[in-house]
């Protein structure tokens, strides 16, 4: 049996040293007895190229992620909405690999339909027309040929705008689509999704054609850390670095979930 870690939402930023100080801890103390790691998107709170990492002050994150490789941990890196332009340079130097998103993936003996979580706020209208735009190829090849310093400059007024506008949308806007959810989780035929982006950490039970099905959504690290456990056929929601449990669910192969333990924190 393979056990499974899931993080997204950490944010990191150097001028949030703290933060990437948790994240190495984690990496070093729990990430690496896992047998894989899936980060669900935004680990960086931008990224402006790999050809920036070292300007924009990343190494020491990428020095973390290296720390996996020599202890078998397998890394599935998949982008979100703020750093969207990891390439397959810097997935390979920390030797990842590039999940798309969605993707379904077997874990033990289960399809998991694996998500940022952000095309599913499809009540968002101006987020989903500006991800259309930047997951262009030709959107994205444009900016990259700007310098450095010009990127920067992009990405600052995109993080200012992004905080005006958020500050104007409605809670039940930022959240995502429950049809969306559904949708998603029908044309991939499974009953479980995992994902983060809202930063709403929770395990959602619900009814889908008839079957139980459920959705986890990874929290953010701004405060504290927190990530998902799956091992053998439990799932589990812990904060981080107090390992405190949020949320944890048994799913079976035939998905008739046996506990369900509400969130305590
Ligand atoms: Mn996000």
């Amino acid at each position: 049996m393979t056990t499974s870690l899931f993080i997204s939402d950490l944010h990191l930023d150097p001028a949030r040293p703290e933060g990437i100080q948790l994240f190495d801890d984690f990496i070093r103390n729990k990430a690496v007895n896992a047998d894989q790691l899936f980060i669900l998107g935004d680990l960086f709170e931008y990224w402006l190229g790999d050809d920036a990492c070292e300007h924009s002050g990343y190494q020491a994150i990428s020095e973390s992620l290296a720390v996996l490789d020599g202890h078998n941990t397998k890394l599935y890196f998949m982008h979100g909405n703020r750093d969207f332009l990891v390439g397959t340079g810097f997935a390979s130097s920390v030797s990842s690999s590039l999940l798309p998103d969605p993707t379904v993936f077997r874990l033990n003996d289960q399809d998991v339909l694996l998500m940022h979580g952000d095309s599913l706020c499809t009540d968002d209208v101006a987020h989903q027309q500006f991800r259309a735009a930047t997951r262009s190829e030709e959107w994205q090849n444009n900016i990259l040929s700007k310098t450095i310093h010009e990127r920067e400059e992009f990405a600052r007024q995109l993080r200012m705008n992004s905080q005006k506008g958020n500050t104007e949308k409605s809670e039940s806007i930022m959240d995502v689509n429950q049809a969306a959810v559904e949708a998603a989780m029908q044309e991939h035929n499974v009953r479980l999704l995992i994902h983060g982006h809202t930063h709403r950490t929770a395990i959602h039970e619900f009814q889908l054609a008839g079957k139980t099905a459920h959705r986890i959504v990874l929290g953010d690290w701004y405060k504290k850390g927190n990530y998902l456990e799956h091992d053998q056929t439990k799932f589990s929601l812990f904060s981080y670095p107090d390992d405190t449990m949020l949320a944890s669910i048994k799913i079976t192969k035939e998905s008739s979930p046996t506990t369900l333990k509400k969130r305590q924190a």
